[in-house]
């Protein structure tokens, strides 16, 4: 038996790069679990779904929800009666929290835009609304009214006519979702919402599923957004092709760069905030300071004993996906953060909003002391879909942009037609494929 007293510290684990030329990407934390190995445990759900409908659904939430399914689609009076009765300040939150998000996502709005790429020739390209999408509010270990509002406005901005909402039923509430959610559908006026949750309901939203009646049918979407955990996350994968998928916005993960200027107990709490929301999440502190490190695991060790869920984050703060990663200055953090692509990047050091300019790879980056993730999560304004597991490399948050498709509209006119034929058969000579040419020149056939 040892005579050192029990730790009660979630101890990060130390990755140590100081002195090191190496790539960076293969010695950072990340999950064992990933998504390609959720996607085979989940494949069946998701076939027996497509199959079978609503007694594969009901046959799964039963399983993964401990909830008999009555039927799919939640009733208008039920919507009505989560508003009527939401806790006032909960509804003035969000409130404020749909008028920021509207202010920024009306923003992103786009126009057509014509180009006159010669004269009689035009190419207009046309930003025209998917018609139908199926927003997924997560709703297992933790609620999330905030999503149904980082779903539902960029879509309502997008002039999407078709909106659904789907959310895992909740035991405490007769098992329909969570009342919080419901009445967040009816403060941004969503009407078509069905207590469905995890992979079943993604599949669902693809597929579409008959109910117990013609009412009760949930019709495919055309894009499926918004968070989950890392079997709604693989069931997106599964889905990518049979509708659009926005990104791959998994368990959550916050990377923060500090330097010696950042303040222990900030540093803490924001790794504390983001651990809280699944023993998969991630956190992970960059910096070139090992006081600071060391400062950071003594404020985790009272913070983490005082916080609610303290088992869940001593479980994400202490697995693979976590840590602690010393760098031997600000460049190489750089480089790490990037190599890393955080959904959630703070930036926690002198000069922050400059090193902000210079990331490259980040679902969102958050600047300096007084924007903690915390904000974006509910009331900055900004998205809170974002992108995990790496994905930041190459895909972006939820936004209008998501619920759009660009269409180019072509319009020659003959002598414009006229003028270009010879490089048209030019190119398809050269690809072996004349009937491209031909179809140009047999217009200006005598
Ligand atoms: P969830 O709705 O994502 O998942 C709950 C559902 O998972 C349940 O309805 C159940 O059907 C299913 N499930 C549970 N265990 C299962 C198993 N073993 N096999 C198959 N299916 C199973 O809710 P959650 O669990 O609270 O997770 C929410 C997630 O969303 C968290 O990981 C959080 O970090 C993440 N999140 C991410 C973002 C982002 O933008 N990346 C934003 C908010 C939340």
């Amino acid at each position: 038996l040892s005579d050192r007293p029990p730790r009660l510290v979630p101890v990060l684990n130390r990755i140590d790069l100081r002195g090191s030329r190496r790539d960076p990407r293969g010695l950072l934390p990340r999950a064992q679990l990933d998504v390609s190995v959720a996607v085979e445990r989940i494949r069946p759900v998701v076939e027996a779904v497509h199959e079978h409908g609503f007694s594969a659904i009901r046959e799964a939430t039963e399983r993964f929800d401990g909830v008999r399914l009555e039927r799919l689609r939640v009733p208008a009076e039920a919507i009505a009666a989560a508003a009527e009765t939401l806790d006032p300040e909960v509804r003035a939150a969000l409130l404020e929290a749909i008028k920021r998000a509207r202010k920024v996502h009306a923003d992103q709005r786009r126009t057509d835009t014509t180009t006159k790429v010669v004269d009689g020739g035009t190419v207009t390209e046309r930003w025209v609304p998917v018609r139908r999408v199926g927003l997924y509010v997560p709703g297992g270990l933790a609620v999330y009214p905030s999503t149904v509002v980082m779903n539902v406005v960029p879509a309502q901005e997008a002039g999407v006519e078709g909106l659904v909402v789907a959310s895992p039923p909740q035991t405490e509430n007769g098992g329909l979702p969570d009342s919080r959610v419901l009445a967040a559908c009816a403060l941004l006026g969503v009407t078509e919402v069905y207590g469905v949750g995890g992979a079943q309901a993604i599949a669902m939203l693809g597929h579409g599923s008959d109910g117990v009646d013609e009412d009760d049918r949930c019709e495919p979407v055309d894009v499926i957004t918004g968070p989950g955990n890392i079997w709604v996350t693989a069931a997106k994968r599964l889905l990518r092709g049979v509708v659009g998928i926005d990104a791959e916005a998994g368990p959550t993960e916050i990377a923060i760069l500090a330097d010696e200027t950042a303040d222990p107990r900030h540093v803490a709490a924001d790794l504390i905030s983001q651990a809280e929301h699944d023993p998969l999440a991630a956190s992970v502190l960059v910096t070139d300071s090992t006081a600071l490190a060391d400062a950071v695991e003594a404020e985790l060790a009272v913070q983490v004993a005082a916080t609610k869920h303290d088992e869940r984050v001593r479980t994400a703060l202490t697995g693979e996906q976590s840590g602690v990663v010393l760098v031997d200055d600000l460049e190489q953090g750089l480089a790490v953060v990037d190599a890393y692509a955080a959904e959630h990047l703070e930036i926690q050091t002198r000069d922050a909003r400059e090193w902000a300019m210079r990331v490259r790879n980040a679902g969102a980056i958050f600047v300096g002391a007084w924007s903690p993730v915390s904000l974006g999560d509910y009331a900055a304004g900004s998205n809170h879909v974002l992108p995990t597991g790496g994905c930041a490399r190459h895909s972006s948050g939820l936004s209008v942009q998501s619920f759009l498709r660009g269409i180019h509209v072509i319009e020659y006119d003959e002598a414009a037609l006229r003028d270009v034929a010879g490089h048209v058969v030019a190119l398809a000579n050269a690809e072996d494929l004349p009937a491209h040419g031909d179809a140009v020149t047999a217009r200006f056939a005598r």
